[in-house]
């Protein structure tokens, strides 16, 4: 199983972070072993300061595909949630300035979450996804907005790695990143119905 990730495809998260509005889709993967188990807290890692939270829309693969057409794409999926994408800001802006890769600021271990898994409605429709920190909402967006429409992110990314069944596509975070401290709790919401409940440590 692996996890692909996708960056900067909502504008305004592009922009608060100062970075460019991108040409293509940009990708990234993380290793399986940045899975957090079910149930567990998240642990901030000891050698960062500013981990962040992106809350942000995850789909399931259903079954192999490479070189996925667009118009064939929806079929590929097979469930859907929300997650969370956390990210050492500070190591990661740290390597971006070094033009090298940033797979320890993304890929480290607990940093993919996931929600409760719900199976894809039969047509693609746009979603909703929040995140609440401490009961307050702190992150808003609405999969409308997504700079590369779904179809086209499945078929660049099948034109890359092979999308196997049991894969998992993070599709990029709205507006509204910010840091996360020892205490806080976090929820997520898609299409406001309750899917991720977690304590950061
Ligand atoms: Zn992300």
């Amino acid at each position: 199983m692996k996890i692909v990730c996708v960056g900067r495809n909502y504008k305004a998260h592009a922009l608060e972070l100062g970075n460019s509005l991108p040409e293509e889709p940009v990708i990234f993967c993380k290793p399986d072993s940045a899975l957090l188990p079910p149930r567990n807290p998240f642990v901030i890692p000891p050698w960062t300061q500013d981990v962040h939270h992106e809350i942000e829309w995850v789909l399931r693969i259903g079954k192999v595909g490479k070189f996925i057409e667009p118009r064939f794409a929806y079929r590929y999926l097979d469930a859907m949630t929300v997650g969370l994408d956390f990210t050492a800001r500070d190591l990661q802006t740290e390597l971006k300035n070094k033009g090298l890769p940033w797979e320890r600021a993304k890929g480290f271990d607990g940093s993919a979450v996931l929600g409760t898994w719900s199976p894809m409605p039969a047509e693609p429709t746009d979603h909703q996804i929040r995140l609440e920190k401490n009961g307050e909402t702190v992150q808003n967006g609405n999969t409308r907005d997504f700079l590369t429409p779904l179809e086209d992110l499945i078929a660049f990314i099948s034109t890359y790695f092979t999308l196997k069944k049991g894969d998992i596509i993070f599709t990029g975070t709205p507006a509204g990143v910010g840091p996360v401290k020892p205490g806080d709790s976090l929820e997520g919401f898609l299409n406001d119905d309750s899917r991720l409940r977690l304590n950061i440590r």
